[in-house]
């Protein structure tokens, strides 16, 4: 089953019990500050989940386009992570709750008229104090209990506001893919390939008070997000996400650019992996509106481009390919998010244009490189100081790792711990710039950016520490 088959069977079972359904939201958030991005089907309706505005219709689903970051170290390694991914989602705004969300999950799933799972296959989560849902799965729907697992973290809280047990939804992919049960991680809900998890259903039941208290909500809602890149991979039949119908033509299109194959050796799968991901991000991004810069949202994008460019010299690849892909993203997935073709020529532009700048930057830094270490073996040093890297990373944007090959081709290391201590003078120096402006950041609209900013650092460390080359 292809991929946009699965997303429209969604609608269509989501439309038959009566839910309205909602196009997908921008991947910039509108009004809400807490966030960088969209990161789940649900974060886009939040004003109906908390009583700011209410819904034409108190059912409602949609395939949204989501951004996760904190994901990026899985791409490539495990089969099931992207930093931009379709969430399925079917939602109840005081409406119906835990029987009818769990019975049509299984419906959708299991039923052939639907997606079809094999049954046998599928076990769930529960948090252990919720005896409604162990009920449900086990009475209603008839799951065996040995495969209705308690996990206390199953449930969904973020601090002060609604929050609820959740259940989720596992497919397990078969002994191929782990067989070891006397690892404790090989359960559903445990870090493993073979317990696969596709579905989570949020019952937001209670309020988080401000003194920790819990009372029930007087309007009970339903939560839930299923990963359609997942659903495919199992549909398909396939081996991990990046083998659906989803990726394979940008890996394709990627390998081909290069000479080389896919499934040919672990380093060039990764790469062809990796590439197909961020590409999928930049695009879509690019496409709502995000331009690459030195901060903010701009300042992900401007990353993830450059990391997708480190990772094409993996393949050979040292010239601007990445804007070729665009057209490739359109073809897959321009059917249900049209803004990736008609903005096409635009997003190829700029992501070109950025490739060029940052090749520019990779030349110019190895310019420079060849000055400090000609300075560095006139003086008889080996060492490469802290300040010197991070000069290199910090004014002209070249990255630690690729300073740290040069150094070794010449014979020479890198200060890690002085490039290390710079960086975090410079952190604490930003810090205080932007203590000075706190009052603004009340203000909000643009200027809440200031607060994502902050955010940033950790985003970078990874970036820095990624050992791409
Ligand atoms: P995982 O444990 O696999 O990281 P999660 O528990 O973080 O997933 P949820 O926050 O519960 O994910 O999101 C709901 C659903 O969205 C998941 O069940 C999964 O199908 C899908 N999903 C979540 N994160 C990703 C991702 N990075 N890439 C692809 N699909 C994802
Ligand atoms: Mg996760
Ligand atoms: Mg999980
Ligand atoms: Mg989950």
């Amino acid at each position: 089953m292809k991929a946009s088959e699965i997303r429209s069977k969604w609608i269509e079972f989501f439309a038959s019990k009566g839910h309205k359904i909602e196009p997908s939201a921008s991947l910039v958030p509108h009004n809400d500050p807490s966030l960088l991005w969209i990161n789940a089907g649900m974060a886009p309706l939040k004003p109906y989940f908390d009583g700011r505005e209410k819904p034409e219709n108190p059912r409602l689903a949609n395939s949204q386009k989501c951004i996760r970051t904190n994901d990026i170290e899985n791409v490539g390694k495990t089969r099931r992570h992207h930093t931009f991914f379709e969430m399925l989602g079917n939602f109840s705004i005081g409406d119906y709750f835990k029987e009818e969300t769990v019975t049509w999950a299984w419906e959708f799933l299991t039923s052939k008229e639907w997606i079809g799972f094999d049954p046998e296959r599928l076990s769930v989560t529960v948090y252990p104090e919720d005896e409604e849902a162990f009920k449900l799965w086990n009475e209603k729907v008839g799951l065996p209990a040995e495969r209705i697992i308690k996990l206390d973290e199953n449930f969904w809280d973020i601090g002060e506001g609604p929050c609820g047990p959740c259940t989720e939804i596992f497919y397990d992919r078969g002994e191929a893919y782990g067989n070891d049960m006397s690892d404790p991680e090989m359960y559903p809900g445990g870090e493993n390939e073979r317990y696969l998890e596709v579905w989570n259903l949020v019952f937001s039941q209670f309020n988080h008070n401000k003194d920790g208290s819990y009372t029930p909500l007087p309007n009970k809602n339903i939560d839930t997000g299923a990963g359609l890149e997942r659903f495919a991979s199992i549909l398909q039949n396939v081996d991990s996400n990046f083998d659906t119908d989803l990726f394979q033509p940008m890996i394709q299109r990627t390998a081909a650019l290069a000479g080389v194959k896919y499934n040919d050796s672990v380093e060039i799968d990764v790469a062809l992996k990796v590439i197909a991901d961020h590409i999928r991000t930049v695009a879509f991004a690019v496409g709502d509106g995000v331009l690459p810069s030195n901060e903010g949202r701009g300042y992900v994008i401007r990353r993830l481009l450059r990391r997708a460019v480190r990772y094409g010299k993996v393949l050979g690849l040292d010239r601007p390919f990445l804007y070729e892909l665009t057209t490739t993203v359109g073809e897959v997935m321009g059917m249900y998010y049209p803004e990736v073709v008609d903005k096409q020529e635009f997003i190829a532009k700029v992501i070109k244009t950025e490739e060029e700048r940052f090749h520019e930057t990779l030349t110019d830094g190895l310019a420079i490189l060849a000055d400090i270490s000609g300075t560095a073996k006139s003086e008889g040093r080996t060492v490469i100081s802290g300040p010197e890297a991070f000069k290199l990373y910090d004014t002209y944007g070249f990255p630690f790792d690729l300073t740290e090959d040069y150094a070794a081709e010449h014979g020479l290391t890198v200060d890690r711990e002085g490039f290390d201590a710079s960086m975090q003078k410079q952190r604490e120096l930003g810090r205080a710039g932007r203590q000075e402006n706190e009052s603004m950041k009340v203000q909000g609209g643009p200027l809440a950016d200031l607060e994502v900013k902050s955010e940033f650092v950790g985003y970078t460390d990874l970036l820095t520490e990624a050992k791409v080359v």
